[in-house]
């Protein structure tokens, strides 16, 4: 049976350390986040890394990056977080300034409504 150790020393085997003191995962990736194929399923590499040393991850929380390097799985570089407080992350450090274009894109992303639906509103939000 596996251990958690066992999960340690998987992906202890598949990184290096920068200058930084990031964890830079050698695996696979899905855009630029690590990823691991890990009992059936593809999982984030950083998320297993937060079980594996930090302990279990509460339903619905993501785990964070504090050096902004998706594909670093430094333990001591993740922290949980709400989707909330990941935007809210995000934007401290200026990358939540989405333009117009891509707020409406994230916007019709979020609801599912087809693109028609905004149309008016566009129109005289932004002529
Ligand atoms: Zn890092």
């Amino acid at each position: 049976m596996r251990t958690e150790g066992d999960l340690q020393d998987k992906l202890l085997n598949k990184m290096h350390v920068d200058e930084n003191g990031c964890w830079i995962w050698e695996g696979s990736r899905c855009r630029n986040y690590g990823t691991l194929y890990h009992k059936g399923l593809t999982i984030g590499a950083h998320r297993l890394s937060y079980e594996a040393f930090n302990g279990p991850i509460a339903k619905g929380l993501l785990v964070c990056h504090s050096c902004d390097v998706p594909s670093c799985i430094n333990p001591d570089h993740l922290w949980l977080g709400t989707q909330k407080e990941n935007m809210q992350d995000c934007s401290k450090k200026g990358r939540g300034n989405h333009s117009a274009e891509t707020k409406r894109k994230i916007r019709i992303a979020r609801t599912g409504k087809p693109r028609g639906t905004y149309k008016k509103t566009i129109d005289l939000g932004y002529q």
